[in-house]
């Protein structure tokens, strides 16, 4: 398959009517797929409610068929037509964060949406996403649109046109080029349909701020426990993985460069995942700064990217500071953790 690539300036006014949008939105409607930028990472989206569109999203992304995907919305109302409660801690929530990069569970309707699309559970997972070309192309085509991230699945999340192009040239139909996105780590899922709301997967929107408009929020066990079953059912798998192995290191600076030492004697060419804080220090073959500590939300932007650096730099062993477990350090270490399988080094 030829992968169309459209090129759209996300900063133009009458997005819904620019060629290449209406191109995408109309592939949309005939159940291609089509790869989309978001405010989060870029999405690999299809008809929601077309068991064909869905099958290609999997099939193109070598996703398991158990790990349901996140419908996404242009329009609150369009809720109404698959979800059976709107439960108001839920609706104060939308009010505040959408569009933004908050997942929603809902209890779900049968019989509109593709069963593939939410893995046959009895919920449903919706977002509202906040960036002008998604928001054109999902008015656009008038369909909820099922989007998970637009990379091959274990790989890192896409946060540019060109990431999805070297995992999915050939296998979708297009791809809306819109540059870079912003947030860098992908949505946090909050399941609300309990009485108190559970984060199963932490995200832009941190804890903090959801317990300021809607009081206490649990976190899923599994986040912090490694034998308990995840709620979200893609969480148990490995992800966001480069290609050679990568540990987290909890340690000094003193202790990282005595081990990244260790490995270039054993000859081994050694990638370092640090900060603008810290890259001096360290004397790795591939030593890149991800983003500033100081200022955690430029990590988590420059978190996938500087995993896909190493791939391209062809490194044999990477090793990575450690992040605080707070705001939105919550999802780098917990994308870190899973990308890491969890190896972690003690010093
Ligand atoms: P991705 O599409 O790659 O951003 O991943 C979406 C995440 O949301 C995965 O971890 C899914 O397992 C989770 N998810 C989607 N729908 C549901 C649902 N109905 N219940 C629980 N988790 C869900
Ligand atoms: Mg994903």
């Amino acid at each position: 398959m030829n992968t169309k690539i459209w090129i759209v300036d996300k900063y133009v006014d009458n997005l819904e009517n620019n060629p290449q949008v209406v191109e995408a939105a109309r592939f949309l409607q005939e159940n291609e797929v089509v790869a989309l930028p978001t405010e989060t990472v870029y999405g690999l989206g299809g008809n929601a409610e077309s068991d064909e569109a869905v099958e290609k999203i999997f099939a193109a992304k070598g996703r398991p068929s158990d790990n349901p995907l996140i419908i996404h919305i242009a329009d609150k109302n369009q809720i109404n037509a698959f979800v059976t409660e709107l439960p108001k801690k839920a609706e104060i929530l939308m009010e505040r964060f959408w569009p933004g990069p908050l997942t929603i569970i809902f209890k779900k309707k049968d019989g509109v949406l593709s069963e593939k699309a939410t893995a046959g559970l009895d919920t449903v997972a919706v977002r509202m996403p906040d960036h002008p070309v998604a928001i054109a192309l999902l008015k656009k085509c008038g369909l909820p649109i099922a989007a998970p991230s637009a990379n091959s699945s274990g790989k890192p999340s896409p946060t540019n046109a060109q990431h999805v192009v070297e995992d999915l040239n050939g296998k979708i139909a297009g791809v809306l080029d819109g540059g870079p996105t912003g947030v860098g780590v992908e949505s946090t899922v909050l399941d609300c349909t309990e009485e108190i709301p559970i984060i199963l997967r932490p995200g832009g929107i941190t804890k903090e701020q959801l317990e300021t408009v809607i009081g206490e929020v649990h976190l899923d066990a599994a986040l912090s426990d490694e034998a308990s079953k995840p709620k979200a059912p893609g969480m148990k798998y490995q992800h966001y993985a480069p290609n050679a192995p990568l540990f987290l290191v909890n340690g000094s600076r003193e202790f990282l460069r005595r081990l990244i030492e260790e490995k270039q004697n054993e000859g081994l060419r050694v990638g370092v995942l640090a900060t603008e804080e810290s890259v001096e220090y360290y004397h790795g073959d591939v030593t890149i700064a991800c983003g500033k500590r100081s200022e955690l939300e430029s990590v988590a932007t420059a978190l996938y990217e500087t995993l896909r650096n190493f791939n391209q730099e062809k490194v044999d062993i990477i090793f990575s500071e450690m992040f605080p477990n707070t705001g939105v350090g919550h999802a780098i270490m917990n994308r870190l953790q899973k990308a890491a399988g969890n190896k972690i080094i003690h010093e």
